[in-house]
């Protein structure tokens, strides 16, 4: 039988049980987890970039590719409920699913919470007019735009 998509769902469906439609929107549209990221091996560090997957439509902050995203995009995360506590360390902090899957709530502007899918973008949280796309910059520069606030 399908589940609803029933009020505060994310705070007693675990990740594993939730129906795809409670999974889907759960996804704040932030674009956050959509920039290039750098791992440097010798320190283990993750560095966040100001550059966009070039399937970011950076003015929207939506995936353009998103139903075939994992074969048009090998890099991307295509997150799913059996991946995702491989993934988290490479989540910003603020990301829903990685703030779920802690135990931690959804804060007051995730659509979910608001009712607005627009208020990800009006605090601040989401890459819209933030970021570049990997298109507009030589792969050989890209630790040139390295930035800290999509972490937190
Ligand atoms: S960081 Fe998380 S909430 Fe933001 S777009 Fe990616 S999956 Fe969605
Ligand atoms: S392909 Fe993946 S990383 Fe690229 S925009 Fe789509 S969801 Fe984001």
């Amino acid at each position: 039988m399908k589940k609803k998509n029933s009020r505060e769902f994310w705070k007693t469906t675990p990740l594993g049980e939730m129906s795809r439609e409670q999974w889907e929107s759960l996804c704040a549209g932030c674009g956050r987890c959509c920039v290039r990221k750098i791992l440097f091996k010798d320190t283990a560090e993750l560095a966040y970039t100001r550059v966009a997957c070039r399937h970011l439509d950076t003015r929207t902050c939506r995936c353009s590719v998103y139903e075939k995203r994992s074969s048009v995009s090998l890099d991307c995360l295509t997150l799913t409920p059996a991946k995702i506590r491989l993934c988290l360390h490479l989540l910003p902090e603020t990301c829903a699913y990685r703030l779920i899957a802690k135990g931690r709530d959804l804060p007051s502007w995730h659509p979910l919470v608001s009712g607005d899918p627009d208020s990800v973008h009006r605090a601040g949280i989401s890459v819209r007019g933030k970021v570049l796309s990997e298109d507009d910059i030589e792969d050989a520069d890209l630790e040139d735009h390295i930035i800290d606030w999509i972490r937190h």
